[in-house]
């Protein structure tokens, strides 16, 4: 365990697999749910009973203390929203972040939505987080360092004036849904001083998630103790994979 971070075995990345292919095709349910008029706690109820029907178990259900089965957050809800009665109305910008659990083990990803017609602000603000995220997985090869994959994300955003979220980060994940170690989204300068910085090896397993936002990076957490949103209102977009380093390059579990 260098550094605190595990090292999963083959066995290990399979089951993890398995449980991000049911997280992978339940938000492929969700996102041909969604419609203006669709409430949250409906894409909730879908999330609970695709995953039920394929053998996994809802994650995020109690953890913490988190009431419902998906974190659905809304424009400039950043993450962590808990799904309620409110009805999507066209564009509306949308994140679903979920995650399963298989055979004891986690898989973990969000997604962007777009309800219906979105501003070209919220459009470009999604398709580039998106890509970020790619750029940070494509760093993820042995011998980088965890602070590449951040450098990767930083580069790619600054340049549109967006705003890297700090205060919530990416992370290890295997048995436990937040393992070591944390995965920052931007770059070195940024780091708090002392923050382990290890070279990536084969076995590792992180969930690199950035959360991008159209104004400021500055966020506040809502009275209800859980909804995460821009400080300026403005808004925010949310990708994630759960992804394996292997010898060949980054595998990503998530996705087929
Ligand atoms: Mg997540
Ligand atoms: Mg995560």
């Amino acid at each position: 365990m260098p550094g605190g971070i595990e090292i999963k075995t083959r066995d290990e990345i399979a089951y993890m697999r398995e449980a991000s292919l049911i997280v992978y095709e339940v938000l492929d349910e969700l996102t041909r749910a969604v419609a203006p008029g669709v409430t949250l706690e409906e894409l909730d109820s879908i999330a609970e009973r695709e995953t039920v029907r394929r053998g996994g178990v809802c994650a995020f259900k109690g953890l913490y203390g988190f009431p419902k089965n998906i974190c659905i957050s809304v424009n400039e809800q950043v993450v962590h929203g808990i799904p309620t009665r409110r009805k999507l109305v066209e564009g509306d910008l949308l994140k679903l972040d979920y995650g399963v659990i298989k055979h004891g083990y986690y898989g973990d990803s969000a997604r962007t939505v777009a309800v219906g017609k979105v501003s070209p602000d919220a459009s470009r603000l999604l398709e580039e987080t998106r890509v970020a995220l790619e750029k940070g997985i494509a760093a993820m090869v042995p011998g980088n360092r965890i602070s590449d994959i951040g450098s990767a994300i930083e580069a790619h955003v600054s340049p549109f004036g967006y705003g890297i979220v700090r205060d919530y980060v990416g992370h290890g994940i295997g048995k436990k849904l937040h393992e070591e170690p944390q995965v920052p989204n931007y770059g070195l300068s940024l780091w708090s001083r002392g923050q382990p910085n290890p070279r990536m090896r084969p076995g590792m397993v992180l969930a690199i998630e950035p959360m991008i936002n159209l104004g400021t990076h500055e966020v506040d957490t809502l009275p209800d103790g859980w909804t995460v949103v821009t400080r300026d209102g403005k808004l925010s977009s949310h990708w994630e994979h759960t992804i394996a380093v292997t010898e060949n390059g980054p595998q990503v579990l998530t996705r087929p």
